[in-house]
């Protein structure tokens, strides 16, 4: 990438005693250590980041007389402090640490013995959630202060004394919960046991968000471990430099380009990646669009992990398969898990290819249930012999998942064996497959389901649905740690985080990012759980009121704001993309800006590409340049990156086109002879051609690329037209097969028929919802009565009559041979032949539907090509009878029919009409013209034909405008030819609708 071939080789551990805060850091350190460089030092930083960095800067700081490095220092943070020294007290006391899901299981399990609301609210996952937070501030409280909520009436004193009942729950079961912790902690410090004295004087590098007990018990270990009261906050005094440079940008996507392009800036500038840092607003929303566009730049990324488990391929597979487990099988859902991870089936562990399983049973019109899928894909593998296998193999892995999610009665860690016997069975392991990290949540998910069996401890039996949902929140909430991975430690590229996580961390440059005040700070709403009002009852500041949680975040982001020693950048979006309103920069922007901040709005990505800053990836290397060359009036396409580089001059050309008048490739002008009606091995059918004639742009989609609409069986609320008339012509030709047989006319011979093929479209699931379908099939029973009653006694020659089909010369093609000599070959089905009393041939082909369009035919006998198969069928009926005339019509069968019957005597008009219009299509498609231009013509409203279309969403919204632009051009000149050729006058006077008594014999 261009980014990251540039930028100075400097180490991570290079020293930077230029930065005040880290002189005195090394400053305090050496000055407790004294002459002895050997007795040991404490220093508490706010987070694990910090810690390691205070460790190495000490490290790669200099001491007294010049001497680098620093020796017995442990650098470490409150938490773990607290940990070591109140560990040890609670294990006398027979008593450990709750885990996590312990306590929440806990605060579960005494909402629901406490019944009434609490209960009520634990029901849902979120309700869990929320009680949990609210517990979390109470145990923040004083005891006296929750003792006394605990006597109000109301949700508070319900609370108050929830908290005390889950910290008895946790204690009858070995438990401590952290009020426990820092109380033992402080026994540890004030009991004569020595528990400090590993410690050393201890300082404080930022006290960070902790509760009123743990500053009070960290005031208490730093006096007792003797440092002085000056060294105690180191750094304290150290003033932050204000922003350097503001950037407001469009909306949030162009501030996190802009964000990596300040990056990219400052390595070419001397900065190295691991001396920056990105921070952010709380929430993930930022973090991932930072870390996806650092990553598109080739730039490293480090920092707190955005990612839960349950983001994982592992965890996302086990907890859609917990779910398939209490569903109904609908094929989406399972369909969608079976594209979550590499599934494996089979005593081979054989790989499931979920998207060929996907249309295989669409195919097999699988809709939900069981049963559904056994008996739906082995009707499929009797019809289609090829797909058998597969629809057997995916059967039997319903079967199987089917039985094995049949959760266990029992206690939490049967339940988590289960689970994680699931994640075993079905997930394929092999490691050279999956990336590092994927491969690192396998086992991460797996101990995560397994420490769920802890919880035994804490209530005895556990209902699936509980457990699943226990389930699913801890894999939420537990980030996947990539610590132990090769890349992405700490000083490995850029780090992202938080603003919180800024405190006691130094780099040299920083970006502030979403530092709008709709964002920063932002609306902190009232708590319902926990009010202003109570939170304000706490004078100790326990319970964090409004006003405190907006000091929290301002001081992280004005340490967010100090932690850059150089650069310092914020930006923020102007507009919200969600409501299209205006955005103020953050309030606190007044007090971190000065005289020396510059303000470098971004107006839009088409500024930000052609500012000065450097490219962040090759595709905005290429527009950079190209913009650049057209600001000296240079023609972009003949850039040098243009010129060398075949998307951008294709990407260039393509709009260039699209709005010009010429017909071009990227119009549908794919030019001659790509496809053709001509080849005389490959007979065509009536219909295709006919769809050139309604719009050849949907020739080329269907007919060319094979592309097509996918329905899938859950979206059908009625039985799909196509399927209908396709199960319509299936009764007939049966029917017709059997009285060519010799079996007389017979209308309950005929329901009879058409009986036994609804029960084999139900057995396909083609049909929709059972009462459309009862309606449906009353309204095809009365269709064939009227069929019956309209056949009369007409004499059948032929059901089905195929042409162009057969191999060895039998059922041979229809040839039509066209004014220029050339020929077209067609191929087809006729869905019937009879011979009237006259004697007369007559051709027909069943229609089902309301069929309007065939109303057209009055005018024109084929209607501008859209209806070419009558004179086609003709002379395939005349090809194998004989016969002097021929009458072919459209039987419409439906009771919403718009006629009972088009007939067209096919004389020579008809016959010569049927030619023009043939050629002209022929020419269009031999000319590869595929415009997007429907021919039919609704009064001046051509493209109201578009609606129904598949393409519609596909087709540019501009078409109309498109087509008017370049109907003119040379190479569009044979669709306009066909759609302005003239109609002979008189020729709709071969075509009648409705019966004939005479020729056709009916009643
Ligand atoms: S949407 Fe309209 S223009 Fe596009 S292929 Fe369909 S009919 Fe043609």
């Amino acid at each position: 990438m261009p980014a990251m071939a540039r930028g100075p080789d400097r180490s991570p551990s290079a020293p930077a005693d230029v930065d005040p805060f880290l002189a005195a850091l090394c400053a305090t350190v050496h000055g407790v250590k004294g002459a002895d460089p050997l007795t040991p030092v404490t220093v508490v930083a706010p987070s694990a980041y910090a810690a390691l960095f205070a460790r190495r800067a000490l490290g790669a700081g200099s001491g007294p007389g010049g001497r680098r490095g620093i020796a017995n220092v442990n650098c470490t943070t409150a938490d773990k402090l607290i940990g070591q020294l109140g560990g040890p007290v609670l294990a006398a006391r027979g008593m450990r640490r709750a885990p996590a899901a312990v306590d929440l299981e806990a605060i579960r399990t005494r909402a629901i013995a406490t019944g009434g609301w609490l209960a009520e609210l634990v029901a849902h996952p979120r309700g869990l959630l929320a009680l949990r937070e609210a517990v979390a501030e109470l145990r923040r409280c004083p005891a006296p202060t929750l003792a006394a909520l605990a006597r109000r009436r109301g949700r508070i004193g319900d609370l108050a004394r929830q908290c005390h009942a889950v910290r008895d729950h946790l204690h009858e079961r070995g438990f401590a919960d952290p009020v426990d912790l820092v109380e033992a902690a402080e026994a540890a410090v004030t009991a004569t046991s020595g528990a400090l004295d590993a410690l050393g004087p201890v300082l404080v590098l930022d006290a960070g968000a902790l509760t009123p007990a743990e500053h009070a018990l960290l005031d208490l270990v730093v006096a007792k471990t003797g440092a002085t009261s000056a060294a105690r906050m180191v750094g304290a005094g150290v003033q932050a430099g204000s922003l350097t440079e503001v950037r407001p940008c469009a909306d949030p996507d162009e501030e996190v380009r802009a964000a990596v392009r300040s990056v990219v800036a400052s390595v070419d500038a001397g900065i190295p990646s691991w001396a920056q840092a990105i921070f952010h607003p709380p929430g993930t929303g930022y973090a991932r669009a930072l870390r996806q566009e650092l990553t598109a730049a080739g730039v490293a990324v480090n920092g707190p992990e955005t990612r839960g488990l349950d983001r994982s391929v592992a965890g996302a597979c086990l907890i859609g398969l917990l779910e398939l487990a209490g569903s109904d099988w609908g094929r989406q859902q399972v369909v969608a898990w079976l594209s979550t991870a590499p599934i494996v089936t089979g005593r081979d562990r054989r790989r499931v290819p979920a998207s060929r399983w996907d249309s295989l049973s669409a195919q097999a019109g699988v809709v939900r249930g069981a049963a559904q899928w056994g008996e739906r894909l082995s009707t499929l593998a009797a019809r289609h012999p090829d797909d058998a296998a597969e629809a057997g193999a995916l059967s039997r892995l319903l079967d199987d998942l089917v039985i094995a999610t049949v959760a266990p009665a029992g206690s939490w860690s049967t339940h988590a064996s289960w689970a994680a016997g699931l994640l075993d069975r079905y997930l394929d392991r092999d490691r050279a497959s999956w990336p590092v990290d994927e491969h690192a949540a396998i086992e991460q998910v797996r101990a995560a389901v397994l420490a769920l069996g802890e919880l035994d401890a804490v209530s005895d039996r556990v209902e699936f649905a509980a457990f699943g949902r226990a389930l699913s929140a801890t894999l939420e909430e537990t980030v996947l740690d990539t610590t132990e991975l090769p890349h992405g430690g700490f000083g490995d590229g850029v780090f992202v985080a938080p603003f919180r996580h800024a405190r006691g961390l130094r780099f040299e440059g920083v970006v502030l990012v979403g530092m709008a005040d709709a964002l920063v700070p932002g609306g902190i709403g009232d708590d319902s759980l926990l009010p202003e009002d109570i939170r304000r009852l706490d004078i100790a500041g326990g319970l964090r009121t409004h006003m405190a949680r907006l000091d929290e975040l301002h001081d992280d982001v004005v340490a967010s704001v100090g932690a850059g020693t150089t650069r310092r950048v914020a930006t923020y979006p102007r507009v919200d993309p969600r409501t299209g309103r205006a955005q103020m920069p953050s309030r606190w922007m007044t007090s971190l800006t000065g005289v020396g901040t510059r303000w470098r709005p971004v107006d839009s990505f088409a500024a930000g590409i052609s500012s000065a800053n450097p490219p962040v990836s090759v595709a905005e290397l290429e527009l950079h340049d190209a913009a650049r060359w057209a600001a000296d009036g240079n023609d972009p396409a003949l850039s040098p990156l243009a010129l060398s580089s075949g998307r951008l001059r294709t990407g260039i050309t393509a709009s260039r086109s699209r709005i010009g008048c010429d017909f071009t490739r990227f119009d549908g002008n794919v030019g001659v002879g790509r496809v053709s009606p001509f080849i005389a091995d490959a007979p065509m059918s009536a219909t295709r051609l006919e769809v050139y004639a309604k719009c050849p742009r949907r020739f080329l989609y269907d007919r060319v690329l094979g592309i097509s609409k996918r329905t899938l069986p859950e979206d059908i609320w009625q039985m799909e037209p196509p399927e209908r008339g396709t199960l319509v012509h299936t009764i007939l030709e049966e029917y017709l097969l059997e009285r060519l047989a010799g079996a007389p006319r017979s209308l309950p011979r005929l329901l009879d028929v058409a009986e036994a093929q609804f029960t084999i479209a139900e057995g396909r699931g083609l049909v929709g919802k059972p009462l459309l379908w009862r309606m449906d099939k009353a309204a095809m029973r009365r269709d064939l009565a009227r069929f019956h009653d309209e056949e009369g006694d007409l004499e059948p020659l032929a059901a089905e009559l195929e042409f162009g089909t057969g191999v060895d010369g039998a059922d041979p093609a229809v040839t039509v041979t066209l004014d220029d000599g050339r020929e077209v070959r067609f191929k087809g089905k006729a869905d019937r032949v009879d011979r009237a009393r006259s004697g007369e041939l007559v051709v027909s082909d069943y229609k089902t539907g309301k069929q309007t369009m065939l109303s057209s035919l009055r005018k024109d006998p084929v209607a501008g090509g859209r209806l070419l198969q009558l004179p086609i069928y003709a002379m395939a009926a005349q090809a194998r009878f004989g016969g002097e005339t021929v009458r072919a019509r459209y039987w419409l069968l439906s009771e919403k029919r718009v006629a009972p019957c088009f007939s067209v005597t096919i004389t020579d008009q008809v016959q010569a009409r049927f030619l023009a219009v043939l050629g002209l299509i022929a020419g269009g498609v031999e000319a590869g013209a595929f415009p997007g231009a429907p021919t039919e013509r609704l009064g001046d409203r051509q493209f109201d034909t578009c609606r129904t279309c598949d393409f519609d969403g596909v087709c540019p919204t501009t078409r109309d405008r498109q087509w008017a632009r370049k109907s003119g051009a040379g190479g569009a000149a044979p669709v306009l030819a066909l759609m302005e050729a003239e109609v002979p006058d008189d020729v709709g006077d071969c075509v009648t609708d409705g019966f004939d008594d005479d020729t056709e014999g009916v009643r």
